[in-house]
């Protein structure tokens, strides 16, 4: 088959993109209205059946899936989701609670500044939203600790709305299929926002399905390092793959190195003050890392994002 350069001709949303997003050209080995068949075709067979994905779950357990998602893999987040939504079902139940609560149950799903800005997001919905988590794009955004992604994705997956949902997956899924690079850049560009619009279905459902779909064949498929292509509904017209994989090129990409990092510091020092309902001494803390100029580092850095709170010369506890 040979590629074509289509112009989708759909409406551009309020909250999708710069004026004139809709207008770009994309290279594509398949008509537009061909690639969403075939990829929600594939959604639709291959979707992993999960609690946040059903019809049931509220806007709020929509919500918290997506905090939890951004850094923390699916297996590990489901336990994590459901003790956190028997415990705070609603917003309010959350807010409720002292932020340190929130740390506390975050557990080790890493990356706990997520769960102090869920817990700002629970008090700005209860205080100022009624209770109920906002349904309009700009609204969620201007909630403490939701940025573009997480207002596009709870828009789209709680509320059924037209937004771009640009996360680590649809980026490279875009990346190899459309643009013909392996990986995408490291941050998200305005040339990957425009293509996305661009390949946006023109109605809300369907473009609401098609963000978890682009999503899902990127976990489960266009995996970051051993993409099954042989197994991609996109195989055929992939302009990575049509181009015969071109390596990498662009600048060295991060790692995920954990081992001996504050980040490990930091959870090793937390691991301690959330199995423990009062206040921490120094000396406890002191035991779980050897390096004391490592350990005061992670120290400082947690009592400065607000994960911890000092209470006098040598003693700590968790946010109150
Ligand atoms: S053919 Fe391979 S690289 Fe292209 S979208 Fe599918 S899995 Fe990704």
């Amino acid at each position: 088959m040979a590629a074509t350069t289509v112009t989708p001709a759909v409406p551009r949303p309020a909250a999708a993109g710069p004026a004139g997003a809709d207008s770009v050209a994309v290279p594509l080995a398949l008509p537009l209205p061909v690639l969403h068949s075939t990829v929600l075709g594939w959604y639709e067979a291959n979707a992993r059946d999960l609690p946040w994905r059903t019809p049931e779950a509220t806007p709020w357990a929509v919500m918290v899936s997506e905090f939890m998602l951004q850094q923390t893999p699916v297996k590990r987040v489901l336990p994590a989701w459901a003790a956190w939504l028997e415990r705070w079902p609603t917003p309010a139940d959350l807010a409720a609670e002292a932020p340190g609560e929130a740390v506390r149950m975050w557990g080790r799903l890493g990356y706990p500044r997520r769960a102090l800005r869920l817990h700002a997001a629970a008090v700005a919905i209860t205080e100022e939203h009624g209770g109920g988590v906002p349904d309009d794009h700009a609204t969620l955004l201007s909630l403490p600790g939701v940025g573009e992604y997480t207002a596009a994705a709870v828009a789209s997956f709680a509320f059924r709305q037209r937004h771009v949902v640009l996360d680590t997956n649809v980026r490279r899924v875009f990346a190899r299929a459309v643009t013909g690079v392996e990986y995408p850049a490291q941050a998200t560009t305005a040339a990957e926002r425009r293509t996305a619009t661009a390949l946006l279905p023109a109605d809300a459902e369907t473009a609401a399905t098609w963000a978890v779909a682009v999503m899902e064949l990127g976990a489960l498929v266009c995996t970051a390092r051993g993409p099954e292509c042989g197994d991609c509904p996109l195989f055929t017209a992939c302009v990575w793959q049509r181009a015969g994989c071109p390596p990498y090129e662009g600048p060295a990409r991060r790692g995920q190195s954990y081992e001996g990092t504050d980040r490990q510091v930091r959870g090793k020092l937390l691991a301690v003050l959330r199995a423990e309902h009062g206040t921490v001494e120094q000396a406890r803390l002191d035991a779980v890392w050897p390096d004391p100029v490592q350990r005061a580092r992670a120290l400082d850095g947690l009592v400065a994002d607000g994960l911890v709170e000092p209470v006098e010369q040598g003693v700590y506890r968790l946010p109150q």
